[in-house]
């Protein structure tokens, strides 16, 4: 599913992380072990009027060594090549800087539609600041107050209103996937060494600029495949597209354009905090994932290397204990080509659907076996559940009390659903809900 981008632009100072804050909101990770997926967000969910949509704050994208002017000179930029929309943010408390000019030249440019905000404008005497900014050409301002939470409703219905018409077409039977990692793990070498095979036919597709970036093949079984290539593989050699904060956005944007994540490890580094961080997104966001070791040549193995790797990625990896683990090496070709048939697996398994019947015998068997909890005598039943959607499959269960439920035996019930059907890959996602 391909969201809107939103990003917002503009000098140091003028509000950009407090609005970006005050628009995608709190929202708690599950992911308990992977910190940096709520502190410094860049890029986040937003949704306005049932209109969901992706924002980045490019000001917190710093690119290392280089001047002031040049840092919002490639920010700007970034917004340009990325986004759907833009918000150009100023303020009225400083007034028009020079810096606000240099940002608004480059986004004079931009083929993409620009819409002006006036930050902290904080009551409504200051409402005669906004017109100074005018000047800039990008029509009539919108005065907002980050942090007394004015004139955001009238700033996102223009957003809105700018979006993209999204083309629903049925893409149940693409096999949507990307290949994600720090740099030089390997994923260019990957997705060579992949294409290169002779099995595989690539097709290119013309259509739009996302598009383009994407590669379209079928395999012998004449099954259909795309990779998204949002994760920046194919390289443009831009300044900032060496920083970590741009390769974990771009990341995250892949992960949320595709079904089924690779996550590429460098069996030479091992795992380190970006890479939990980016797993962490992928879980949260209910993609199928596959554990992807790459330059397995690199090391020197005797007989216990391989599960020692293995333990090593389950430990740090607690939550993805469902996804499958290949070791692999692009540059002698060691088990590449197991790679599409797991891709293809996981994706079936991402969109499994059972029916109620089948699910309800597996409850059934469940609670006899492990009866359900009772809390100050009195007992959790479970009457049925239900499968309600696929990727992930997601089932809603429903009982008496969902205060009862515990998270163990929660926990349970999806091992026994996990035992009783094929979701190697894939989250599971339980809902608990009350029917009298
Ligand atoms: P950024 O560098 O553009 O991301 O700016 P920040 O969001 O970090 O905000 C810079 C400063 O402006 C902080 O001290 C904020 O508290 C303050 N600020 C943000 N929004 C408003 C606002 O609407 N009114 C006022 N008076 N101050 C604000
Ligand atoms: P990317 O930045 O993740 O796309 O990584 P690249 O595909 O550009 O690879 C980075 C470096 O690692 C290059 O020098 C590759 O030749 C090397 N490399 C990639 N895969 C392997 C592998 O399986 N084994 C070894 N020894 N080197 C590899």
């Amino acid at each position: 599913m391909a969201y809107p981008l939103v990003a917002i632009v503009g000098r140091p100072n003028v509000g950009k992380s407090t609005i970006f804050n005050r628009v995608v909101g709190d929202r708690i990770s599950i992911v308990e072990d992977t910190p940096g997926v709520t502190r410094d967000r860049i890029y986040a969910r937003g949704e306005w009027l049932a209109r969901e949509f992706r924002l980045i704050d490019t000001g917190g994208i710093d690119i290392d060594d280089q001047p002031f002017m040049k840092q919002i000179t490639e920010q700007a930029q970034i917004a340009i090549d990325e986004a759907d929309v833009i918000i150009f943010m100023v303020s009225a408390q400083e007034g028009l800087t020079d810096a606000d000019e240099h940002v608004a030249k480059i986004l004079y440019r931009a083929d993409k539609p620009v819409i002006l905000a006036v930050n902290k404008v904080d009551n409504v005497e200051m409402r005669n600041d906004i017109f100074d900014f005018y000047a800039l050409g990008f029509g009539d301002p919108y005065p907002i107050s980050g942090s007394h939470g004015i004139g955001l409703g009238d700033l996102l219905d223009q957003v809105i209103k700018e979006f993209p018409a999204m083309e629903k077409i049925d893409e149940d039977d693409l096999i949507k996937f990307s290949l994600i990692g720090r740099p030089n793990v390997g994923k260019s070498s990957l997705v060579n060494a992949l294409l290169g095979e002779e099995r595989v036919i690539v097709s290119p597709i013309e259509g739009t600029t996302r598009d383009a970036i994407d590669t379209h093949f079928t395999d012998e079984q004449g099954d259909e495949f795309v990779m998204i290539d949002t994760a920046g593989i194919r390289k443009r050699g831009k300044i900032y597209e060496n920083t970590e904060k741009y390769s974990v956005m771009r990341a995250m944007r892949a992960i949320d354009d595709s079904n089924v994540i690779l996550m590429v490890i460098n069996a030479e580094e091992g795992i380190r905090e970006q890479d939990k961080h980016v797993a962490g997104y992928a879980h949260e966001a209910g993609r199928a994932i596959i554990l992807v070791v790459n330059k397995w040549d690199t090391l020197k193995k005797d007989n216990r290397t391989m599960q020692e790797f293995e333990q090593h990625i389950r430990n740090e990896f607690k939550y993805l204990d469902y996804a499958p683990i290949v070791f692999v090496s692009a540059k002698t070709r060691q088990r590449l080509d197991k790679l599409p048939a797991l891709i293809k697996m996981v994706d079936q398994n991402h969109k499994r659907r059972i029916a109620s019947s089948v699910l309800n015998e597996v409850l059934l068997d469940a609670i006899a076996t492990n009866p359900t909890p009772t809390v100050h005598g009195k007992r959790l039943r479970i009457y049925y559940g239900t499968q309600v959607s696929i990727q992930p499959p997601t089932f809603v269960i429903f009982v008496n009390d969902p205060e009862m439920m515990h998270f163990s035996y929660q926990r349970f019930l999806e091992n026994q659903i996990r035992n009783a059907f094929d979701f190697t890959g894939t989250p599971v996602h339980l809902i608990i809900r009350e029917r009298k």
